[in-house]
């Protein structure tokens, strides 16, 4: 899988977040560290926006670290982020960055992974979340390999 400058750009961005996924390479496991952001760069920005909010209330509440991102990527057409907190973290900001990741994993379903356009989940053998112009763009791309 790809590891992108956009995902170095995000992890600069929000470095208590995705610290442990993206930096500490040599003793962690998780698929961050690995492989990166596994999705397309459409949902970036819903990433991105995501993270704000987190970074945001963990600001707020003084939990700097103690919630980390361990894997990012696309299942089944849809965003799927998991998670999981380090250390003391408040029933109140568990439900709120719950909520805050159920929303992206919404949002992604309207939009295309791809380009970032609105889009739809579509089931064809392979199941993408697509705007109409990427999934016209595949259809000629895949047409061109029998040529
Ligand atoms: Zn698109």
């Amino acid at each position: 899988m790809k590891k992108d400058k956009r995902d170095m750009v995000m992890f600069h961005k929000y470095p208590h977040l995705l610290y442990y996924g993206m930096m500490n390479k040599t003793n962690s496991q998780e698929p961050l560290s690995w492989y990166g952001i596994e999705c397309g760069f459409g949902w970036y920005d819903i990433l991105n926006r995501t993270f704000l909010k987190i970074h945001k209330l963990c600001r707020q509440e003084n939990i700097h670290g103690r919630v980390r991102v361990v894997q990012i990527k696309e299942k089944f057409g849809g965003l799927v982020i998991y998670y999981e907190f380090n250390g003391v973290v408040n029933h109140i900001c568990k439900e709120m960055i719950a909520k805050y990741i159920r929303d992206a994993e919404v949002e992604a379903y309207i939009t295309c992974e791809t380009c970032g356009k609105p889009g739809k989940l579509i089931k064809k053998g392979w199941w993408k979340t697509i705007c109409w112009k990427c999934r016209l763009k595949k259809f000629i791309k895949s047409i061109n390999i029998f040529k």
